[in-house]
């Protein structure tokens, strides 16, 4: 499958890439830009971090007071949960909306997995997001009733917009910060503004996991040699742009038997299964299998399943040449447990797909703001195994 390059400009940063071996060609790294971030271009996936993975940054990383006791308070506050917001471990006052779609919404490919996890003894566990949660479950989204986004955008700046004492620049790029000593006074505009905080205010640097450490290098924030390598005079020595971590994902392709269908009208994804690998030093959950009915980010005709290693040990680092590119350098557990997963959907999967004229809706699930692009063709064929695919077509329209 091909990445999309025509991704909107305003929505998504381009030039971006990012690779897991240095032998490998460098890939374009989605980021979203403006406000919302990434939360206005993401995945709508709203579930929680695994209990024993937050305990970890306790208990073996020293961030004291975020063990999953003190952090459960700051999940609830930040949600409504449409489905379970009475549960004394979940919020029915946050500004992010937490749904999971009905059965009656779901696309064949969600049936066929839900079913075939089912069959190979998984349990069912509708609430992906309940302590102890394990097998089969919905997907929680955070979107409205409606079907729309909800992201950090709306939940948050859009009702504090009016507030006195905040200030927002649109195209505001920020170079670096600005620093006396050891003290940030304020930060360097892309055309030379440097915009101070009042008097007793900080500087707070947010602009993501891939270029928060790229401000920070450019103002002389890093370890000694990188900023050496990059020419830039050193203000402050930090582990900067090294330990970069993301959740791997193989999206894998499927084609359904003749006469089913994938609908963009639905959530893309509305069934999730997630379990545990049993590996060496891999945790509760540590890994998780969706079904994809359709997936806009390859241009919106593909369905499948998408594997990702929900508990990833591999890490890499931001190297902040131009173009700027991320790596992450593929754990011997990440890889080996990806590969297992390889072998299993050999047996599933079938190579051969035909296209047809689609059957498409004109309004897309994905109503705001990135709209998904047109791509008009659905896939038919044979797939190998006939129970993935056994269920009527979608019913949303
Ligand atoms: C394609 C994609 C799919 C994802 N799917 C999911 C999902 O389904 N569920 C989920 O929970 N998470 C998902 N994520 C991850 C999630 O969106 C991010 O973890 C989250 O948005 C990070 O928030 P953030 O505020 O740290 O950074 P971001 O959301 O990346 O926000 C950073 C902001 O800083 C701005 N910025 C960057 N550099 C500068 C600069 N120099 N000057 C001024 N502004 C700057 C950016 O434009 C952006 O507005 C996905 C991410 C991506 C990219």
């Amino acid at each position: 499958m091909e990445r999309r390059e025509d991704l909107n400009p305003d929505l998504y940063w381009h030039g971006v890439t990012a690779k897991r071996r240095p032998d490998q060609p460098a890939l374009p790294h989605e980021r979203g830009r403006g406000a919302g971030g990434s939360s206005s271009v993401n995945g709508l996936v709203a579930v929680r971090p695994e209990a024993a993975d937050v305990d970890a940054w306790e208990q073996d990383y020293g961030a004291r007071g975020w063990g999953f006791t003190e952090f459960l308070p700051a999940l609830s506050r930040m949600e409504t949960d449409l489905d379970y917001g009475d549960m004394p471990y979940h919020g029915n006052s946050g500004p992010i909306p937490v749904i999971r779609e009905p059965e009656e919404y779901w696309g064949d490919v969600d049936r066929a997995l839900h079913d075939s996890a089912r069959e190979a003894g998984l349990p069912w566990f509708d609430d992906y997001n309940a302590p102890g949660s394990t097998g089969v479950a919905r997907y929680p989204g955070n979107s409205n009733r409606d079907g729309l986004r909800i992201s950090t955008n709306h939940g948050y700046l859009d009702p504090a917009r009016e507030r006195d004492n905040l200030c927002i620049m649109g195209d505001a790029h920020v170079v670096a910060v600005e620093s006396a000593g050891d003290r940030a006074t304020g930060v360097r505009l892309l055309g030379g503004t440097v915009v101070r905080p009042a008097a007793d205010g900080e500087v707070i640097v947010s602009a993501g996991a891939v270029h928060t450490p790229a401000v920070l290098l450019r103002s002389g924030i890093g370890t000694g040699s990188e900023l050496r390598r990059l020419g830039i005079g050193q203000v402050a020595e930090l582990p900067v742009g090294v330990g970069l971590q993301d959740h791997a994902i193989v999206f894998i392709d499927f084609t359904p038997h003749e006469g089913r269908y994938l609908t963009q009208d639905l959530r893309p994804t509305n069934v999730a299964v997630h379990y545990s690998s049993g590996m060496p030093d891999t945790g509760p959950n540590d890994m998780c299998i969706l079904g994809t009915n359709h997936n806009y980010w390859f241009g919106n005709a593909d369905s499948g399943l998408a594997v990702q290693l929900n508990e990833s040990h591999s890490r890499g680092s931001l190297d902040c040449r131009r173009p700027t590119r991320s790596s992450i350098r593929c754990s011997s557990s990440d890889c080996s447990r990806t590969r297992r997963i390889f072998r299993g959907w050999s047996t599933v999967s079938s190579a051969r797909s035909t296209s047809c004229p689609g059957r498409h809706s004109a309004g897309s699930w994905w109503a705001n703001p990135a709209p998904p692009g047109g791509g008009g063709r659905v896939r038919t064929g044979q797939g190998r195994r006939a129970r993935l695919f056994h269920c009527a077509h979608g019913r949303r329209g």
